[in-house]
């Protein structure tokens, strides 16, 4: 089966008629269809399927137990109103990958196998990568038991719900010492690329990410009796805090944003008491990153001392970078330039990943397929037709000089 024809099959999977995006939500109806999608294709082409105890899909060729498999792959879920590509684009180039081999007559070494992680966006219960995380032990089973989606559905609940046994989850040791090396295809979600003019490229490392959340406290009251003069009001601190963020951002090359709110009272004709922003920062490095919350909680500190407000400052999360293997990477790169000579462009990225997560177990790598408008978690999300079929192309390239070798 081609790309195209695969990639028209899932497309009205999940899609909202009215949003034209797409709501695969992990463990819904929609999930369901994906993974059935998937098991199909395993089925078509002769590959063993198995759902490891984390509910992760594993299509194989070739015996997993020999070891030192190669594993291509990446996810079927979305966000809320996500894009076709995000996700699924690795998902079918893998398959498609495969088929070029064949076509080609490779002969393979070592086994292949094509992975769907289970609920790699963490649209219902909060957290991302759920399915790889297990598996690679960096969340423990009684914390994912404890993960609720918004309508108080636990994710033991969900799973039961979706025919899988939750009290099987867990650490998966033995499966990732068999597999010697894991590349996943992505959608690149940035425009480096559409700037290099490439089609496809090379991760080097996902960025260190965090997020912080800023509560500016002042003083409620009457919006029309009160003198501007006697006023103590947490908005004017946090409105100058978001804009000393952007001038940190842009002064370091890195990104920040506050993009939740929240306002007590939260009346029209109120002055605020409480201002609650949630900060999420990322940059190409920790200094960076250090330097640019440094400075904005710096700034936020001295426009809430001028405005008479209170603030507290709280990391709620951070994530460390990772930086991909680098010989693996190195041999990706080579592998791609191999036939044409040129240097393929290798690329951070500020977005996390199955292969982020998995990095710290096993060499990882991933190769980015050219986004033409940067835009992603979006109905716009888009790749052209040509850019896909170089990934496919890309990918068996190096699912050939590993695997084949
Ligand atoms: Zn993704």
């Amino acid at each position: 089966m081609s790309f195209h024809s695969m990639w028209a099959e899932l497309l009205p999977v999940g899609r909202s008629s009215a949003s034209g995006g797409y709501r695969r939500y992990a463990w819904t109806g929609a999930d369901a269809d994906c993974r059935v999608w998937f098991e199909e294709q395993a089925a078509s082409r002769g590959l063993s399927y198995e759902v490891d105890r984390n509910g992760n899909q594993w299509a194989w060729l070739g015996d997993p137990a020999a070891g030192d498999a190669v594993v291509t792959g990446s996810h079927l879920d979305s966000v809320p109103d996500g894009g076709a590509f995000d996700g699924p684009l690795g998902v079918v180039s893998s398959f498609a990958a495969l088929d070029e081999l064949r076509g080609r007559g490779a002969q393979f070494t070592k086994p292949v196998a094509i992975v769907n992680f289970g609920d790699e966006e963490g649209a219902r219960f909060g957290l991302a990568c759920v399915g790889s995380r297990l598996t690679a032990g960096r969340l423990t089973a009684a914390d994912a038991h404890r993960l609720t989606d918004a309508d108080g559905v636990t994710l033991p609940q969900a799973m039961e719900a979706a025919g899988y046994d939750p009290d099987a989850i867990g650490p998966d040791p033995e499966r990732l010492a068999r597999i010697g090396a894991f590349v996943e295809l992505h959608v690149e979600q940035g425009r480096a690329l559409d700037l290099t003019g490439d089609a496809v490229g090379v991760a080097s490392a996902i960025w260190p990410h965090g997020r912080w959340r800023f509560d500016f406290r002042g003083e409620a009251n009457h919006a029309g009796t009160t003198r501007i003069a006697d006023r103590h009001d947490p908005m004017l601190s946090y409105a100058e805090t978001v804009l000393a963020a952007r001038r940190e951002a842009e002064r370091a090359g890195a990104v920040a944003t506050f993009g939740k709110i929240s306002v007590e009272p939260n009346g029209v004709n109120a002055i605020p008491s409480l201002v609650r922003g949630w900060l999420d920062s990322r940059a190409a490095d920790q200094d960076t990153l250090d330097a640019v919350v440094g400075g904005i909680e710096k700034a936020a500190r001295a426009h809430a001392e001028a405005h008479g407000a209170g603030l507290d400052v709280v990391r709620e999360s951070f994530t460390p970078v990772v930086e991909f293997d680098h010989a693996l990477r190195d041999e990706v790169a080579r592998i791609l330039g191999k036939d044409t000579g040129l240097t393929v462009p290798v690329l951070g990225t500020g977005a996390g990943h199955d292969a982020g997560i998995l990095s710290g177990n096993i060499p990882t790598a991933m190769l980015f397929v050219r986004n033409p408008t940067g835009v992603s978690h979006s109905p716009a999300e888009s790749a052209d037709e040509d850019d896909c079929v170089a990934g496919v192309r890309a990918l068996a390239d190096v699912l050939e000089g590993l695997a084949c070798r």
